[in-house]
Protein backbone atom coordinates (compact mmCIF):
# COMPACT_ATOMS: atom_id res chain seq x y z
CA UNK A 1 0.00 0.00 0.00
CA UNK A 2 1.32 3.70 -0.98
CA UNK A 3 2.10 5.61 1.57
CA UNK A 4 -0.65 8.72 1.70
CA UNK A 5 2.36 11.05 1.31
CA UNK A 6 3.16 8.23 -1.97
CA UNK A 7 -0.23 8.94 -3.51
CA UNK A 8 0.09 12.78 -2.61
CA UNK A 9 3.39 12.51 -5.11
CA UNK A 10 1.96 10.34 -7.50
CA UNK A 11 -0.98 12.91 -7.47
CA UNK A 12 -3.70 10.63 -7.25
CA UNK A 13 -4.59 12.70 -3.56
CA UNK A 14 -4.56 16.80 -3.79
CA UNK A 15 -2.32 19.28 -1.83
CA UNK A 16 -1.20 22.43 -1.60
CA UNK A 17 2.55 21.86 -3.17
CA UNK A 18 5.10 24.83 -2.42
CA UNK A 19 8.29 22.65 -3.52
CA UNK A 20 9.22 20.00 -5.76
CA UNK A 21 12.19 18.71 -7.75
CA UNK A 22 13.61 15.41 -8.54
CA UNK A 23 14.32 13.64 -5.00
CA UNK A 24 11.77 15.75 -1.88
CA UNK A 25 8.26 16.94 -2.14
CA UNK A 26 6.81 19.79 -0.03
CA UNK A 27 3.21 20.77 0.62
CA UNK A 28 1.00 22.36 3.35
CA UNK A 29 0.32 20.29 5.89
CA UNK A 30 -3.90 19.73 6.04
CA UNK A 31 -4.24 20.27 9.34
CA UNK A 32 -1.93 23.16 10.54
CA UNK A 33 -0.40 23.59 14.28
CA UNK A 34 0.71 26.80 12.77
CA UNK A 35 0.41 30.19 10.45
CA UNK A 36 3.33 28.24 8.29
CA UNK A 37 2.78 23.98 8.12
CA UNK A 38 4.96 22.53 5.71
CA UNK A 39 5.79 18.87 5.48
CA UNK A 40 9.16 18.16 3.44
CA UNK A 41 9.16 14.83 1.96
CA UNK A 42 11.22 12.23 0.02
CA UNK A 43 9.77 11.14 -2.92
CA UNK A 44 11.32 7.82 -1.84
CA UNK A 45 9.51 6.11 0.83
CA UNK A 46 11.34 5.43 3.79
CA UNK A 47 8.82 4.66 6.82
CA UNK A 48 11.32 6.16 9.66
CA UNK A 49 14.55 6.75 10.90
CA UNK A 50 14.94 3.27 11.82
CA UNK A 51 15.29 2.51 7.88
CA UNK A 52 17.42 4.98 6.86
CA UNK A 53 20.54 3.48 5.30
CA UNK A 54 23.87 4.80 3.83
CA UNK A 55 22.55 5.19 0.90
CA UNK A 56 19.60 8.20 2.22
CA UNK A 57 22.68 10.12 3.69
CA UNK A 58 22.53 12.57 0.56
CA UNK A 59 18.75 12.74 0.36
CA UNK A 60 18.49 13.43 3.98
CA UNK A 61 21.53 16.06 3.44
CA UNK A 62 19.01 17.56 0.78
CA UNK A 63 15.72 17.54 2.96
CA UNK A 64 17.08 20.22 5.23
CA UNK A 65 18.71 22.50 2.04
CA UNK A 66 15.01 22.26 0.99
CA UNK A 67 14.09 23.11 4.51
CA UNK A 68 16.28 25.99 4.45
CA UNK A 69 14.57 26.81 0.85
CA UNK A 70 10.82 27.00 1.57
CA UNK A 71 11.24 28.89 5.64
CA UNK A 72 13.16 31.97 3.41
CA UNK A 73 10.05 31.56 0.51
CA UNK A 74 8.10 31.29 3.47
CA UNK A 75 9.01 33.93 5.16
CA UNK A 76 10.40 32.37 8.62
CA UNK A 77 13.66 32.23 7.98
CA UNK A 78 14.72 35.33 10.23
CA UNK A 79 11.38 34.85 12.26
CA UNK A 80 12.46 31.43 13.52
CA UNK A 81 10.93 28.40 12.95
CA UNK A 82 11.32 24.64 14.20
CA UNK A 83 11.76 21.17 11.81
CA UNK A 84 10.60 18.35 13.72
CA UNK A 85 10.53 14.81 12.78
CA UNK A 86 7.83 11.93 14.58
CA UNK A 87 9.46 8.58 14.80
CA UNK A 88 7.37 5.94 16.12
CA UNK A 89 4.85 5.67 18.42
CA UNK A 90 5.77 7.57 21.85
CA UNK A 91 6.57 10.54 19.19
CA UNK A 92 2.85 10.54 18.19
CA UNK A 93 4.28 9.37 14.22
CA UNK A 94 1.19 8.93 12.07
CA UNK A 95 2.20 8.37 8.53
CA UNK A 96 5.19 5.71 7.90
CA UNK A 97 6.54 7.91 5.14
CA UNK A 98 9.59 9.93 6.74
CA UNK A 99 8.87 13.95 6.23
CA UNK A 100 9.98 16.88 8.37
CA UNK A 101 7.78 19.20 9.73
CA UNK A 102 8.56 23.05 8.86
CA UNK A 103 6.58 25.07 11.50
CA UNK A 104 6.50 28.93 12.48
CA UNK A 105 4.87 32.23 11.61
CA UNK A 106 4.29 31.98 15.32
CA UNK A 107 5.91 31.65 19.01
CA UNK A 108 5.99 27.90 19.00
CA UNK A 109 6.82 27.96 23.10
CA UNK A 110 8.70 24.68 24.62
CA UNK A 111 9.80 22.30 22.34
CA UNK A 112 8.15 19.53 24.38
CA UNK A 113 6.48 19.56 27.37
CA UNK A 114 8.67 19.05 31.04
CA UNK A 115 8.35 17.05 33.44
CA UNK A 116 5.85 14.11 31.88
P1 LIG B 1 3.37 12.73 11.90
O1 LIG B 1 2.58 12.65 13.16
O2 LIG B 1 3.37 11.41 11.15
O3 LIG B 1 4.73 13.30 12.10
O4 LIG B 1 2.62 13.81 11.02
C1 LIG B 1 1.79 13.52 9.93
C2 LIG B 1 1.25 14.82 9.42
O5 LIG B 1 0.69 14.63 8.15
C3 LIG B 1 0.15 15.43 10.31
O6 LIG B 1 0.55 16.73 10.74
C4 LIG B 1 -1.07 15.46 9.40
O7 LIG B 1 -1.87 16.61 9.59
C5 LIG B 1 -0.45 15.41 8.01
N1 LIG B 1 -1.29 14.75 7.02
C6 LIG B 1 -1.88 13.54 7.13
N2 LIG B 1 -2.55 13.24 6.02
C7 LIG B 1 -2.38 14.29 5.16
C8 LIG B 1 -2.84 14.55 3.83
O8 LIG B 1 -3.55 13.77 3.19
N3 LIG B 1 -2.45 15.74 3.28
C9 LIG B 1 -1.66 16.63 3.94
N4 LIG B 1 -1.35 17.75 3.31
N5 LIG B 1 -1.21 16.41 5.20
C10 LIG B 1 -1.57 15.25 5.80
Amino acid sequence: MPSVFTRIIQRELPAAIVFEDERVIAFKDINPAAPVHILIVPKKEIASINDVTQADEALLGHMFIVAGQVAREQGVAESGYRLLLNNGRDAGQEVFHLHLHLIGGRRLGPMVLRGG
